[in-house]
């Protein structure tokens, strides 16, 4: 179906969403929060996958001056328990079918289907939610608490602490230059919307009156066919998203006309140069990059002129952004690089963690927060050697298990790998393999070994390598390495 730009502000199961029909489901839903006694400074929880109610329920929150917690729902149903007791919820708004057994949190569940009401036990209904006057209270300006992925730990509840007027400013401008989003823009978001970048995406899409086209799920061939429905000109994609549409057959990806597509956006996981080079065959010009985190934001940015002068780079610091290099004797600026990447957060605003101050106070270095990643700057452009816990330390030599993958991913067999750090009695740790041979033709093991003996020294290479249909990666593309690691260790005793 057909969406006329000028009156759609979000496209949902083909169904159009005017501004002011969206605007009104917002100003009800919160009518309907405040009705249940919810107030500023309150936590909701939305445990819902892409849909226009989640999205309404996130401003709707906000509007209250409460702060909505977006759940991972991909994650397994105690590590949804854990985010409900861990930010202190009082109420939830969730799909009944991926809804926790033995939460103790009230909730009103999301229909799934027209005229569904859900299931006993519930609050309310969403309908009875929507039922009653707007909301016409005070305005707050709470932001969506979002917990990071827990690549290396524990997830952590990131809460934005209130911004000044001129980091405000100044994040909305940073928001114009990272998602591109001009007059008449048609923005796609198929990516989960409890994380960052393709939240913020759809908030800033709603924000400014474009259309929103949003889809439950990512899959390849739906997301070519809605470019050329919707005459999509903005999107958000992580690295794996980029091979699953590379993947499909060509008569597949040429019966598409994709090229509306002006502006395509791309972070959260590093992108194999050789996969983005290909991106950029097949789509031109358009591939915008930035690095960042949930916690810091919006760090560097690349547009495609960036990349293709200066290959393998997230981008310059993005205005108002100063970086360092922690020293790793002192803990403080002015490190030789490569060294663990810290930046300013007087830019945008800071950040705390729900319930663990402590945390985010150990990673203050001196003015700069750290990010957790090694990088080094070179000709005014940043580069990331690899995430600071990743490091592989063995026989007291560094590893940065980025270097190593790309070696692997230097045959055309493999179509994906990760590397990671296992331990040993002897060495500490010893670098471990997993890799994904492309289906057809994939790499001979024994090529493999080879091609290791012949580009990396004896410590590099990796002791043990395994095989697998399919890497396991977060929806944002980051490999689950703290699991590889420990199933490893597990086969290896
Ligand atoms: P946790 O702190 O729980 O382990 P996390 O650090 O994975 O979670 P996120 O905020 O989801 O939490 O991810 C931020 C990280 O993602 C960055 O620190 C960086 O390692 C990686 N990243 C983001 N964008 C890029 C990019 N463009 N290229 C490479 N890596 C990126």
């Amino acid at each position: 179906m057909a969406v006329s730009s000028r009156f759609a502000a979000v496209a949902w199961r083909g169904v159009e969403y005017s501004p002011d029909a969206f605007g009104d489901l917002v100003a009800r839903a919160a009518g309907g929060l405040a009705r249940l006694g919810l107030s500023a400074g309150d936590r909701v929880a939305l445990v819902v996958r892409n849909c226009v109610e989640g999205l309404v329920a996130d401003q709707a929150v906000r509007r209250i001056g409460a702060y909505p917690v977006a759940v991972n729902w991909h994650g397994a149903q105690d590590e949804i328990l854990f985010v409900l007791g861990d930010a202190k919820v009082r109420l939830a708004l969730a799909h009944q079918d991926l809804w926790p057994s033995g939460a103790d949190v009230p909730f009103i569940s999301i229909p799934l289907t027209e005229g569904e009401t859900g299931p006993d036990g519930q609050l309310a209904s969403w309908a009875e939610l929507l039922a009653g006057p707007r909301y016409e209270g005070p305005r707050g300006s709470a932001e969506t608490i979002i917990y990071t992925s827990g690549t290396t730990g524990r997830p952590k509840g990131v809460r934005k602490l209130s911004a000044t007027a001129g980091q405000r400013a100044r994040a909305r401008a940073m928001r114009d230059l990272l998602y591109g989003i001009r007059d008449g823009a048609r923005v796609l978001v198929v990516a989960p919307l409890y994380h960052a970048a393709p939240l913020q995406m759809a908030q800033h899409t709603i924000e400014r009156g474009e259309l929103l086209v949003l889809h439950e799920r990512f899959d390849a061939q739906r997301f070519l066919a809605a470019v050329e429905e919707h005459s999509i000109t903005h999107t958000f994609l992580v690295p794996t998203m980029f091979a699953r549409v590379l993947g499909l057959p060509a008569a597949v990806r040429n019966a598409h006309d994709v090229s509306s597509l002006e502006f395509v956006l791309h972070a959260g996981a590093p992108c194999p140069p050789a996969l983005k080079h290909r991106v950029i065959e097949e789509w031109g010009a358009i591939v915008h990059e930035y690095y960042g985190s949930t916690e810091l934001g919006p760090v560097s940015f690349a547009t495609p002129e960036d990349w293709t002068a200066h290959p393998g780079t997230v981008g310059r610091p993005l205005p108002g952004v100063e970086v360092a290099f922690l020293d790793p004797e002192s803990g403080l600026p002015g490190g030789a690089q490569p060294a663990e990447l810290a930046v300013s957060t007087t830019a945008f605003g800071d950040f705390t963690y729900e319930g663990l101050p402590e945390r985010r106070a150990e990673l203050q270095a001196g003015d700069f927060v750290s990010t957790g990643d090694v990088g080094y700057l070179e000709d005014g452009y940043l580069y990331l050697s690899d995430r600071i816990r990743d490091l592989i330390i063995s026989g007291g030599v560094n590893i940065y298990p980025a270097e190593v993958e790309a070696v692997i991913q230097e045959l055309p067999g493999v179509a994906d790998c990760a590397v990671f750090g296992v331990t040993d009695d002897d060495l500490g740790e010893v670098v471990a393999a997993l890799v994904e041979p492309v289906a057809v033709a994939p790499v001979d093991p024994a090529e493999l070994e080879r091609h290791l003996s012949a580009r990396l020294g004896r410590l590099k290479r990796p002791r043990v390598i395994e095989f697998c249909d399919s890497l396991p990666r977060e929806p944002n593309g980051k490999v689950r390495k703290r699991l590889l690691r420990a199933e490893f260790e597990e086969r290896m005793k």
